[in-house]
C-alpha cells in the first residue's frame, strides 16, 4: 500500500520516533507548526476517522493514552497542548492514514481566533 505512514510504521521510510509500543507510534511532524508538533498514528492502517470502526473503539483509546505519554515526555502536560484530527477535504487531512496532531509549547490561541468565518 503506498501510505507514507505505514511506511514509516514498517522503517521503510525515516522518522524520529517520541514514544513507541504495539500498537501506536508517535513521531516528529516534519513540518512542524508549533514548538512541539508530534503526530500520533495506530501502526493498524485507518485511512481517516470516518473509517474507524467498532474494533478499533480500544486502539483510539491507546492513541489517547500514547498522547497524555507524550504530552508528559516532552514537557507539555502542565502548559497543557491541543490534540487535533483533521478528517476529509474540509478538515483539511492531507495524509490518508489516522493520525492525531499533538501541538503545544506556547499559547496556540482560542479556537474561535483561527476559525477564518462561519460563512
Ligand atoms: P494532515 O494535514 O493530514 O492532518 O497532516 C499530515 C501531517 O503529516 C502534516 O502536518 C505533515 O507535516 C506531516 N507529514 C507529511 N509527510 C510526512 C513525513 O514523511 N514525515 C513526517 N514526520 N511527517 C509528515
Ligand atoms: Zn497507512
Amino acid at each position: 500500500m503506498d501510505c507514507i505512514f505505514c511506511k514509516i510504521v514498517n522503517g521503510d521510510l525515516p522518522s524520529t520516533k517520541v514514544l513507541e509500543n504495539d500498537k501506536v507510534l508517535v513521531f516528529q511532524n516534519i513540518n512542524p507548526e508549533a514548538p512541539v508538533h508530534v503526530l500520533i498514528i495506530p501502526k493498524k492502517h485507518i485511512a481517516s476517522m470516518n473509517d474507524v470502526q467498532e474494533e478499533d473503539l480500544a486502539l483510539i483509546g491507546e492513541m489517547h493514552r500514547a498522547a497524555q505519554e507524550a504530552a508528559a515526555q516532552l514537557g507539555i502536560a502542565e502548559s497543557g497542548y491541543r490534540l487535533i484530527n483533521n478528517c476529509g477535504p474540509n478538515g483539511e487531512q492531507t495524509v490518508f492514514h489516522l493520525h492525531y496532531h499533538l501541538m503545544g509549547g506556547k499559547r496556540l490561541g482560542a479556537l474561535t481566533g483561527i476559525s477564518p468565518s462561519h460563512t
